[in-house]
């Protein structure tokens, strides 16, 4: 009996698809883990393969060393919860792909490109997905570096300075918690948004208590004229503005003391870990577990 040659047509048409699927799982590296805690570092990528086009427009910078900060971030809370959180980290250079875009200005027309968004994108909400059935709840923190003064880390919540720059009645009784990424942990706290953004039970509180400077928190509730990141498309994406159990939180790494030695990456990461810890027990009605 004859094969149909169509069937070897079929066959080698599946080919370059395949080839491309392995290409592309060399740029998005995905580690699997059990706490309600996603890692994304989409912009400490290095890799430029040569057939992937330069982007035009948009920036191209990379955030240095945040892909090794997100790394020592996972081993902390291994170390500290014994388990770890989900990470997906993108490996390729921002000239060649921006995973925290959306996929027009990420890719730029570049098919390799715009696979490698689609994993690194794919994987995350995928994530959310196991984050929401497995505990009810979680949290996204997308991880980045500025260079700006001064040298704090910046939350974004996808409220800009001038909306944190208003007093807490105001921010308590406008639209700001519709616009936040984290809409479904406000709601769920019944407590007001201006507590959980810059009061005693906010991120930057927690980190404060650690040691660590934070905007907003306590000490730093809003930016009065400073330079200061909102956030962007992937707490957008993947945070609960638009729905959704789970919430996101941009968090803005400065260089020095924070990225800029392996030492100095592994104490933040430590610190980081423990500041999440109280930031669950605060807000989602259990830690994050400790080691046995
Ligand atoms: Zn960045």
């Amino acid at each position: 009996m004859r094969t149909n040659p169509l069937f070897f047509f079929a066959i080698l048409c599946q080919l370059p698809a395949l080839a491309g699927a392995q290409e592309v799982e060399k740029y998005v590296e995905i580690n699997p883990g059990t706490l309600p805690v996603i890692l994304l570092a989409p912009h400490g990528g290095s890799l430029k393969p040569e057939g992937v086009a330069e982007r035009r427009f948009g920036k191209f910078l990379t955030d240095a060393n945040t892909a090794d900060l997100t790394r020592r971030i996972a081993d902390a809370m291994l170390e500290k919860y014994g388990a770890r959180p989900v990470s997906i980290l993108c490996l390729m250079h921002r000239s060649r792909v921006d995973c925290n875009r959306e996929l027009e200005e990420a890719a730029q027309g570049d098919p390799v490109a715009a696979a490698v968004w689609e994993r690194f994108h794919g994987a995350a909400a995928e994530a959310r997905k196991r984050v929401s059935q497995m505990h009810g709840a979680g949290l996204v923190l997308d991880i980045h570096g500025h260079r700006h003064d001064p040298a704090r880390v910046e939350l974004g919540y996808l409220l800009g300075a001038a909306t944190l720059d208003i007093d807490d009645a105001a921010l308590d009784s406008g639209d700001a918690l519709s616009r936040s990424s984290i809409r479904a942990l406000v709601e769920k706290s019944g407590r007001p948004l201006s507590e959980i953004l810059r009061g005693p039970r906010s991120l930057g509180s927690f980190l404060e208590a650690q040691g660590i400077a934070a905007i907003p928190g306590p000490a730093l509730p809003s930016p009065k004229g400073a330079d200061y990141f909102s956030g962007s498309y992937n707490i957008q994406a993947h945070g609960s503005r638009d729905g959704g159990t789970v919430s996101a939180i941009q968090v803005e790494c400065p260089w020095e003391g924070v990225r800029d030695t392996p030492e100095k990456r592994t104490e933040f990461a430590r610190k980081l870990a423990t500041a999440l810890g109280g930031y669950f027990e605060a807000h989602f009605g259990a830690g994050l577990g400790s080691k046995k």
